[in-house]
């Protein structure tokens, strides 16, 4: 876990501090798959900012994931760029002005990049944009294998709806 000190800061109002940081990572969970960042560990660049009335905290890297296609559960690799701002106010009055991920002046990267990334990952991971996905016949690869089953073997549905259309 990366976390950083701001004890050892102490900046005054006005001022502030840049640090290049190496960040580990931790695998997500998205739909049900598991996705790897790759190298997990990554270079990250931290800026904490002091205002008068609190603190400012921004980071910034990118990343890459591995992990299963969405349609077709092969592999599937996706870069995501972050760049995430947390605030904490000198005396806060709401918990909106306080961030999570700083504790007795400890700041856990580590998890604030987990959620970051969390938050920038598209709803789907797919191999490519126009990946064709699997068969929903028979489940084969159809980026692979393309193919059509012939019609007599439709679903059923599909040939009630025929039927009705005969008839209109
Ligand atoms: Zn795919
Ligand atoms: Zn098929």
């Amino acid at each position: 876990m990366t976390s950083f000190n701001l004890r050892r800061l102490k900046l005054r109002p006005g001022e502030e501090h840049r640090e290049s940081l190496e960040v580990d990572l931790e695998p997500f969970e998205l739909g049900g798959q598991r996705y790897v960042p790759v190298p997990e560990q990554v270079p990250a660049e931290l800026v904490v900012s002091r205002a008068t009335t609190g603190t400012l905290f921004s980071l910034a890297f990118g990343t890459r994931l591995h992990g299963p296609c969405y349609r077709c559960l092969g592999d599937a690799v996706l870069d995501v760029e972050v760049a995430a701002r947390e605030y904490q106010a000198s005396s806060p009055e709401a918990e909106e002005l306080t961030t999570p991920y700083l504790i007795n002046d400890q700041l856990d990267v580590s998890a604030w990049a987990r959620d970051a990334v969390a938050l920038a990952l598209p709803e789907t991971i797919l191999c490519r944009a126009d990946c064709a996905g699997l068969c929903p016949e028979c489940g084969k690869n159809l980026n692979e294998e393309p193919h059509e089953h012939a019609e007599e073997h439709g679903d059923p549905r599909w040939e009630a709806l025929e039927a009705l259309r005969d008839r209109l």
